[in-house]
């Protein structure tokens, strides 16, 4: 994206006395209530001092506050996180000349994304992604009040979170930004991050007061932003009306319900209309059909979008009246003031009302209200003492080692182990690979750690760390530890060798490989008694993740392929914002774990993993494809799959994948009895009380995340395959059986039909839990008159 400066210059200082705080509509000027629409970049209010640190300039900020009125303000200075001091003083400068011109404190926003992505020192824990691959709520819940408490201590009281678009199509960028890709684990973890943001006492009411230890949340990216037709980041979709409604507005709509203060929108369009423009979905869906009283904010530059790109108004003027009688209330300019003056001449010439304007300006006020910003617009950082602590660094580790997905673990075909599985590498388990060695070396055992994603910390972080892009992790996240480094503690330096073999051009073009040396890491491995090959994706961000293949690169998979001649066994370590396809490796490794973006503590989290201390329980929050040609999703209709005809060949009509959705192994095994459902005949108004027996068959403590799916055997549109229901985690000891009990609302298992509606319809429905299935039946069709269940 263009983040390009237009620098504005004013020879006129605004001086002007302190104002009286005003905190009702009735009290401001038209200048002020279009002012504190607006939202503009840190960077525009102030300037680097000789030695780069960047401070606020009364000037620039009289004239942003004095003049303009500018109501809100985003972003990091100098696009890199400062320190929790330099927070302080900035957003101390801030406040302090916004209260003086304005009488409104500004509202400042951030993209603490994964945690403190914006301050030096702060946590940063697993992406939403991995989230997603816990199955945990209470990791979700947790990890959001942790980064609300640590980005209000820096006096932020606002976070561009949760993002809750489905990440249903391997290729798009922001994959690793969301829950996965079904509406259900979204929805409910985008819930329990709203707790956690704005603290329990302020969920399921959207007027509730958001307290000094935490901050308001904003649902991204309303609506249907994760299903591009390219796969290219911000391109438009198009998506039926039923599944518009069914799974894309679903976590949007449950994180409404949860009291969610703001709302952005989706950049690009769906089904030819750019949603920014779109009045259907921002005012009739999002405010009207469910009473939400929130604030309604663009993405960055958006309004412009509509003209430059869109072409749905002929200049910018034009794009500001359709954006806010389209129902925004706040716009991420981010770098002129244009629209200040541009809103002002509409509305003048009427052809924006003052009534918009009025309930744009009152939800604005009401979220800075509600954050007690008038009365507290900046906090002590001292007040904070959990800032980077320890507790926070123990909860960034467990929700690294619950989100890291054991995808393969084979005996080795001709091993000294026998039929174990190749993981855990205990040491036991390398001592006695060592011993049957054929160089019959002195040395002690040997690991190669190779790949271009070993010895890295922005490839475990991903984007949104420290930076936009993320790429300059290495250079904030010295003290922890990447996989390499926490191999070498697990197992002792002298007995881990790094060689890469493939690396990235750190310097400048992070993005890029550099010519590989293939054969250096090959003959590191003739020395080796395993190999762990950390292969991947680098750090990205948003459009500069856009692929033309979704194919990891010919390097690294070229890399697998020559140590795989070495005959050693090899464990691939996936570390990917997205699932890159791996088809042709696969079958060379004898263990597989994807780790995906686990954060400043994903390297810790799997070495504990690999060396048995903890047991894997992540599962496939996606699909992940085996070929590019075959993206579907957990969720396909049966009707997507085609049956070859007899004698015939293979024409490849079915559906395939490397791992389905909710795939993961353990070093323990369970098994599940006795599923029972406490009604087979029910009706719309019904709950469903579900249960079964979960037991611990295996010699190792576990969780194991307990997925419901139900299916609608038969509908009067194609139905989904099936669709998730339920999910609990529960922790079993060896031999120990649980028993798990859901309650599923009859309406959870009702459709949007051809018309719009939602609908339940008379028929069977089969419900399944592990390899469990029972059958229930509906006794009625039931059709709701409202819009939303
Ligand atoms: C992204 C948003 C982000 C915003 C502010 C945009 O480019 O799409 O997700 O919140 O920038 O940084």
């Amino acid at each position: 994206m263009m983040r390009k400066i237009i620098i504005v210059i004013l020879s006129v200082l605004a001086v002007c006395p302190m104002q009286a705080a005003k905190t009702a509509i009735g009290q401001l000027t038209l200048d002020e209530k279009v002012g504190q629409m607006v939202q503009l970049v840190t960077d525009l209010f102030g300037d680097n001092d000789a030695d780069g640190t960047f401070h606020v300039s009364k000037a620039k900020a009289d004239t942003l506050f004095g003049i303009y009125k500018i109501g809100s303000v985003l972003n990091v200075p100098n696009g890199y996180a400062p320190t929790a001091q330099q927070w302080e003083k900035i957003i101390g400068d801030l406040q302090r000349l916004s209260m003086k011109h304005i009488g409104i404190p500004c509202l400042i926003g951030l993209d603490q994304n994964h945690g403190s992505t914006y301050t030096q020192g702060g946590t940063l824990f697993p992406q939403n992604i991995n989230v997603g691959a816990t199955f945990n709520r209470d990791i979700a819940r947790r990890c959001a009040e942790a980064t609300a408490y640590e980005t209000r201590a820096v006096s932020v009281p606002w976070t561009f979170s949760p993002t809750i678009d489905l990440g249903r199509d391997a290729r798009w960028p922001r994959i690793y930004e969301n829950f996965g890709e079904d509406c259900y684990v979204n929805a409910e973890m985008g819930r329990q991050q709203i707790r956690g943001f704005q603290g329990c006492q302020a969920s399921g009411a959207s007027s509730a007061a958001i307290d000094q230890q935490h901050i308001a949340a904003c649902l991204k990216h309303y609506l249907g932003y994760g299903v591009p037709w390219s796969g290219k980041d911000r391109t438009p979709a198009y998506i039926s009306p039923a599944d518009l409604r069914e799974k894309h507005f679903a976590p949007f709509l449950a994180c409404i319900r949860e009291g969610a203060a703001s709302v952005m929108v989706n950049s690009a369009s769906v089904n030819g209309m750019p949603v920014h423009a779109n009045h259907e979905l921002l005012t009739v869906w999002l405010k009207e059909q469910t009473g939400w009283d929130g604030v309604l904010i663009t993405d960055w530059a958006d309004v412009n979008n509509l003209y430059t790109r869109e072409r749905v108004a002929k200049d910018k003027k034009d794009a500001l009246r359709i954006a806010i009688n389209a129902g925004i209330d706040m716009i991420m300019e981010p770098y002129s003031v244009d629209a200040c003056l541009l809103l002002k001449e509409l509305v003048e010439e009427g052809m924006i009302p003052m009534s918009r304007i009025d309930d744009a300006v009152s939800r604005i006020l009401k979220m800075k209200e509600r954050l007690g910003l008038y009365s507290q617009p900046i906090q002590k950082f001292k007040d904070y003492p959990r800032f980077g602590s320890e507790a926070f660094a123990e909860l960034a580790l467990e929700g690294a080692v619950e989100s890291m997905v054991l995808l393969k673990n084979s005996p080795l075909p001709t091993s000294p182990l026998g039929e174990e599985p190749l993981l855990p590498l205990t040491k036991e388990k390398l001592r006695v690979l060592h011993a049957s060695s054929p160089q019959g070396r002195s040395e002690g055992v040997r690991i190669l750690v190779t790949g271009p994603n070993a010895n890295q910390m922005h490839c475990l972080n991903g984007g949104w760390s420290y930076t936009w892009q993320g790429h300059r992790a290495d250079e904030f996240a010295q003290q922890h530890n990447t996989i390499y480094e926490a191999l070498c503690n697990e197992y002792g330096k002298a007995n881990v060798v790094l060689c890469q073999g493939v690396t990235y051009n750190e310097q400048g073009q992070w993005w890029k490989e550099n010519e590989p040396d293939i054969e250096a890491a090959v003959n590191a491995a003739k020395d080796a008694d395993v190999i762990i090959a950390c292969i991947g994706e680098n750090s990205y961000t948003e459009t500069p993740g856009n692929l033309t293949d979704l194919t990891l690169s010919v390097n690294q998979r070229d890399l697998v392929k020559a140590l795989s001649k070495t005959g050693k066994p090899i464990v691939l370590v996936l570390n990917e914002g997205r699932p890159r396809i791996i088809s042709d490796i696969v079958p060379l490794a004898t263990a597989v774990v994807d780790i995906l973006l686990p954060g400043n503590y994903g390297g810790d989290a799997l070495a504990l993993l690999l060396s048995g201390k903890r047991n894997f329980s992540g599962r496939l929050p996606y699909t992940y494809p085996s070929e590019i040609n075959s993206l579907a999703n957990y969720d396909f209709k049966k009707s997507e799959e085609v049956q070859t005809m007899e004698g015939a060949y293979d024409y490849n009509a079915r559906i395939t994948q490397q791992w389905p959705f909710g795939y993961g192994l353990s070093y323990t095994s369970y098994i599940y009895s006795d599923l029972k459902v406490d009604k087979s005949h029910f009706n719309h108004g019904d709950t469903l009380t579900v249960t079964v027996d979960v037991t611990n068959t295996g010699h190792y403590a576990g969780k194991e995340s307990v997925l419901l799916y139900s299916s609608d055997l038969v509908a009067s549109m194609t139905p989904d395959g099936r669709r998730l229901r339920a999910f609990e985690k529960i922790e079993l000891q060896p031999s120990e059986t649980r028993t798990v009990t859901f309650q599923i609302p009859a309406a959870d298992l009702a459709f949007v039909g051809y018309d719009g509606r939602w609908t339940l319809e008379e028929g069977e429905f089969e419900l399944t839990i592990g390899t469990l299935s029972t059958k229930i039946y509906c006794d009625e069709t039931h059709t709701w008159t409202e819009p939303n269940r």
